[in-house]
């Protein structure tokens, strides 16, 4: 496989172009270049936090406040956060598809601020909030810094509606991608570890169905023995290269569409 990131490009857009429905596969490296950090890079979130503190049902359980103070100092982080260049590349290529669908691990909204239409949230979204008890969502505009809110129906307390470790995935959500996937005929794998399951399964799934897996990620990963293309570059720097293959090989008439 080489490692010129050039090389895997042209692959990658031949392959796209001649492709009608793609997925694409994204994790935290996604956002990094929107400032938001990843979890297991140096730097990381992990290297300063333990997860079993704070991003589990029994921590919240145990302590709702330091959990939600933290959750909210993320929420802030990710709404001040911009699309990053990748972000919009990938809400750039949707029409040249008959199905364009991002399935993401990421809790952030960037790829539907960046204006992605099809978007299937695997761990759910910081930017609401519902009961840990009762399930109720809660709107309110105004949340508190340091306090986890409590549930006006059943007085329990409120927590961001993301997905923690230990918990199941939104069934409806996990079924939607996995159809996706069997379905597509390439899937682009950005930004994400391949650690973290049963998310990861889905790039694996891919291969079983004879999809074309290219793995878009400045280092190498769980992923990389089973991708079929490698582009060792960051996100905001690879999609738009990608972007403007695709439309130089259209313009050309080189795609089969
Ligand atoms: P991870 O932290 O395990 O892995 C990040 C991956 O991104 C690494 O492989 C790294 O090499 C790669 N990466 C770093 N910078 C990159 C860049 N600029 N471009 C492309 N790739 C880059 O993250 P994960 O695989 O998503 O899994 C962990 C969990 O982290 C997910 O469940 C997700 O919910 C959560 N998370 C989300 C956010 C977010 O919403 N932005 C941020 C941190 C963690
Ligand atoms: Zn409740």
């Amino acid at each position: 496989m080489s490692a010129d990131p050039t090389d895997g490009l042209q692959r990658a857009a031949e392959r796209l172009c001649q492709a009608r429905r793609v997925v694409v596969f994204t994790g935290a490296g996604m956002s990094a270049e929107s400032g938001i950090p990843t979890f297991r890079d140096p730097g990381g979130l992990w290297e300063r936090f333990r997860p079993e503190e704070l991003a589990t049902p029994e921590a919240f359980e145990r302590d709702p406040d330091r959990v939600w103070a933290w959750y909210q100092e993320r929420r802030r982080l990710m709404e001040a956060a911009p699309p990053n260049a990748g972000h919009l590349a990938l809400a750039a290529m949707e029409p040249y598809f008959d199905e364009f669908t991002v399935i993401t691990q990421n809790i952030d909204r960037l790829h539907q601020r960046a204006g992605s239409r099809r978007v299937l949230e695997l761990h759910g979204t910081i930017l609401a909030n519902h009961c840990h008890y009762c399930g109720l969502p809660y709107e309110e505009e105004l949340l508190p810094e340091k306090t986890a809110p409590i549930c006006p129906a059943c007085g329990g307390r409120v927590r961001p509606s993301v997905v923690w470790f230990g918990e199941l995935l939104p069934e409806a959500v996990f079924t939607e991608a996995e159809h996706s996937i069997e379905n597509c005929d390439v899937l682009l794998a950005v930004g994400t570890s391949g650690e973290v399951y049963p998310a990861a399964g889905l790039v694996r799934q891919a291969k079983l169905f004879g999809v074309t897996v290219v793995e878009i990620n400045p280092k190498p990963t769980e992923l990389t023995t089973v991708a079929d293309i490698v582009v060792r570059e960051s996100a905001a720097r690879a999609l738009p290269a990608l972007l403007q293959l695709l439309r130089q090989y259209r313009q050309a008439g080189a795609c089969s569409q």
